[in-house]
């Protein structure tokens, strides 16, 4: 098997196994394409790199190289950002609870936008602000009561969400005086992010018609940051939209929506994460050992949760292969297991593959997204290497961890 020209079985040599492989041209395409499509002469554009997804120093070289911006949810994200000489002005911060020190560090840094959560973060960064002698950008994250975390989406009051802000709300409307008061903070626009892996762009719609609404209230033309959280390709259960369908799509339902009520924007932007990454990435592990139980076979792996948590956090499904057995008859119902002290440490169950011998290279698709960036330390497994592959060679961009490593902050 091949990705890019270059065979697993090589990479497996080179680097040992568990392997995260990206494949760059994916990635390049992934970004490209939102870039391209992502388009209107209305209003600007602007795409950025929902981060969390894959925050490591290659991919945010390859978002500068691409003219991507990036959303980061943490002052490690924006430090990995800023250590590669990322725009900080093209950076978004997002999050919940940022602390005192969070929001000094993005300030100072001169963060672009800060996409303030609360009504008490506003308090924070005015003090800030005004200590630091800054004017500050930001954005309000609203809620806007659309649900849309699986398949389906629903519009509720989903009034108690963590996240956002309520229009109309009495801290919506403190919001607006302080605001209006306030010589450090410049109010650009509103969020929203509705959930991830999301297939209804219905939903996105339902999100921007109600954003467009809270414009009425303001004179000067502010910028709609409609969140990420487009569909990928997992198993066949799942019928992703392509991202040249989903950026014409949002552009025609915000133009649409701004000719209805009559209002102009500034900017629009979006912040695919898990779609830009996810399909691009495999890993490759090493099957042990195997064997039968009354009513299952297990093959074992030498990764497992601690690269990848999604199967055991929500019941995550992924397609696999054995290497080199990619058409051999698949007359085995087996489960992929890790090789943690956890019953949960699942990666596939019940899936039918070929007959695995010790020292068979297994391969899971589409891990590109949340794997490397929820890994673990349990049982002190060590992180594992990134590669990127490329018509036909291979970079290593991020190291093995190694035993000296773990420890070196135990004291
Ligand atoms: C997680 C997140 C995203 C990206 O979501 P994906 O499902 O990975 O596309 C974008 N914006 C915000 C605010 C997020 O929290």
């Amino acid at each position: 098997m091949k990705i890019s020209g270059v065979d697993v079985k090589d990479l497996k040599e080179q680097y040992g196994t568990p392997l995260y492989i990206y494949d760059e041209n994916h990635l390049i395409k992934n970004m490209e394409g939102y870039l391209k499509y992502f388009k209107s002469d209305k209003f600007e554009t602007e795409v950025l790199f929902a981060s969390k997804a894959l925050n490591i120093k290659e991919i945010i070289r390859l978002c500068k190289k691409e003219g991507m911006s990036l959303d980061c949810v943490s002052k490690a994200e924006i430090y990995t950002a800023l250590s590669v000489g990322f725009n900080p002005s093209n950076i978004y911060f997002h999050g919940n609870n940022k602390s005192y020190d969070d929001l000094v560090y993005a300030i100072e840094n001169n963060i672009g936008v800060i996409v303030c959560d609360n009504l008490m973060e506003l308090e924070q960064i005015e003090v800030i602000s005004k200590e630091l002698k800054k004017v500050v950008n930001v954005m309000f994250r609203m809620n806007v009561g659309v649900d849309a975390h699986t398949h389906k989406f629903i519009i509720t009051a989903h009034v108690d969400s963590k996240f956002g802000v309520l229009y109309g709300s009495d801290d919506y409307k403190k919001i607006m005086e302080l605001i209006k008061k306030s010589k450090n903070v410049k109010f650009i626009g509103f969020h929203s992010h509705i959930g991830s892996q999301i297939f209804d762009l219905n939903a996105f719609s339902a999100a921007a018609s109600k954003i467009v609404s809270y414009l009425k209230d303001f004179d000067e033309e502010l910028q709609i940051n409609l969140g990420g959280g487009y569909g990928v390709h997992y198993t066949d259960d799942d019928k992703p939209i392509p991202f040249d369908i989903v950026s014409k799509t949002l552009i025609n339902t915000v133009e649409a929506e701004l000719s209805k009520q009559n209002i102009k924007i500034k900017k629009l932007s979006i912040e695919p994460g898990r779609s830009i990454v996810a399909e691009a990435g495999y890993t490759l592990y090493t099957i042990g050992y195997t064997k039968k139980t009354p009513n299952k076979e297990y093959y074992f792996i030498d990764g497992g949760m601690t690269d990848n948590i999604r199967p055991a956090l929500y019941q995550a499904k992924y397609d696999c292969d054995i290497v080199g057995k990619e058409n051999a008859k698949k007359d085995h119902i087996v489960t992929i297991a890790g090789k943690c002290c956890e019953s949960g440490d699942l990666i596939i169950e019940n899936y039918p593959l070929p007959e695995a011998k010790m020292g068979d290279l297994l391969i899971t698709y589409t891990t590109g997204a949340y794997g490397y960036s929820m890994a673990s330390n349990y049982n002190k497994a060590l992180y594992p290497a990134i590669v990127f592959v490329k018509d036909g060679k291979s970079k290593l961009v991020v190291r093995r961890q190694t035993l000296e490593e773990l420890i070196e902050r135990e004291i």
